[in-house]
């Protein structure tokens, strides 16, 4: 009989959300009456941006006229979308990185576990801990990791925890290790890191050779002048690091599909004898030969981003979510509930009320006010005694959420 990849039977079985989904429906079935409102799951509400949409249908029409009809286009994304990136997105923010280096994708998602096809199996690899599950998980699935331990942690994994005592962001590590996955403003915690935080972590990936998968998913909700958007912001970053970004979160395209992976032609790793061997060509080699491009209908929604009406749009869209954030942070400090983030990320990060664990507040959150939200501890175990609220909704839903919290909860 074929033989299967051994390493899928070591991921956790429950995974968060299945297990949220559960106990929703579970709760849902005995109450059929309750008004449920989901602050959980990480996604958009809003509909996509009219400048998007209105590039889409011209598209569309293109592909109807034969002169216009576009089939397979480069694989690594159309040079009319990447030259905007690279001008709007990096260069003026002062980001040393060419449309070239830019790699078009259906999402970070799928980026974020391809990316270890290009990397060795024998690499020491941190995460931050809470931290977004895909990173480890596609470890476990590539042979990357051991066994899950008791504390739910994978052996051979190096987990650095952040949580309030390190303001969420976590401590450079003293011993070396290969490839750090960091992720700014940070999912689950909303948090963001200082421009002389990520230098200290090019500093450390430069003097050890190392590697920084930077996921700025989230960077358009930054409201902090001063707070970097990209890694490539600090000097010496385009010999150290890899970025990935995505229109899912800046312009609602969570379900339309486009995403982008930096890889800067200068950055390099080594062969098993020791030769520097540069990644651009393997990654570009890989997107050529496992990848087939995205849709040129969604690479001109994503091009309309950059357009003045574009940029009006997303801005007004991750205002709306910000406000949402703002009416979280707000109403919940008010009961004298401890809260984190929220203030250049759509994430609130809660500290559980009365001691509670995170799944005990999550039981009690639903079956007293019906809001859903996500326990710290399915994103790991220093996420313990923490709740992920989301301003992902509808600002009828943010207030009605409020306003049953503040009911039950004020102290
Ligand atoms: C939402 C999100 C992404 C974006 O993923 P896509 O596949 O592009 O939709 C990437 N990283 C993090 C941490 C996210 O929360």
């Amino acid at each position: 009989m074929a033989r299967i990849n051994d390493s899928y039977l070591k991921l956790k079985a429950g995974y968060l959300f299945p297990e949220i989904g559960r106990r929703v429906s579970a709760f849902a079935q005995a109450n059929p009456d309750a008004k449920i409102i989901r602050l959980g799951i990480g996604d958009v509400t809003e509909p996509l941006p009219q400048a998007c949409r209105d590039a889409m249908v011209l598209a569309v029409h293109d592909m109807g006229d034969r002169s216009k009809f576009k089939g397979y286009g480069p694989e690594q994304g159309y040079e009319w979308l990447r030259e905007k990136i690279a001008t709007q997105d990096f260069k003026a923010r002062g980001c040393d990185i060419d449309a070239s280096e830019i790699f078009i994708s259906d999402g970070s998602k799928c980026d974020c576990g391809a990316i270890l096809d290009i990397l060795g199996s024998d690499n020491r690899i941190a995460v931050t801990d809470p931290v977004y599950p895909v990173y480890v998980d596609t470890n476990v699935m590539a042979g990357n990791t051991g066994d899950m331990n008791d504390k739910g942690e994978y052996d051979g994994l190096v987990y650095l925890p952040i949580t309030a005592e390190n303001d969420f962001t976590a401590a450079i590590p003293t011993e070396k290790v290969d490839l750090i996955y960091l992720c700014f403003p940070n999912n689950p915690t909303g948090a963001t890191a200082t421009k002389a935080h990520l230098e200290a972590w090019v500093a450390y990936a430069r003097k050890h050779g190392s590697i920084i998968l930077f996921d700025a998913a989230y960077e358009a909700f930054i409201q902090d002048p001063d707070m970097p958007h990209s890694i490539f912001e600090i000097e010496g970053a385009r010999d150290c690091a890899i970025e990935f970004r995505s229109f899912s979160k800046n312009a609602g395209f969570t379900g339309t599909r486009c995403a982008m992976t930096v890889v800067p032609k200068s950055l390099k790793g080594k062969t098993k004898d020791g030769q520097d061997v540069e990644l651009w060509g393997l990654w570009n080699r890989r997107q050529s030969t496992k990848f087939n491009g995205v849709s040129y209908i969604v690479q001109r929604g994503a091009e309309a981003v950059y357009s003045p009406e574009g940029q009006a749009q997303t801005k007004a869209l991750i205002q709306f979510y910000m406000e949402n954030a703002k009416i979280i942070l707000d109403r919940l400090t008010a009961i004298g509930i401890s809260v984190y983030g929220g203030t250049n990320a759509p994430y609130v990060w809660v500290k559980t009320p009365q001691g509670l664990s995170s799944w005990d507040f999550f039981d009690k959150l639903l079956s007293v006010c019906n809001v859903v939200g996500t326990p710290g501890s399915g994103f790991g175990a220093a996420g313990e005694g923490y709740f992920r609220i989301s301003a992902f909704n509808s600002r009828e839903n943010v207030n009605e959420a409020m306003d049953r919290i503040e009911a039950k909860f004020k102290a």
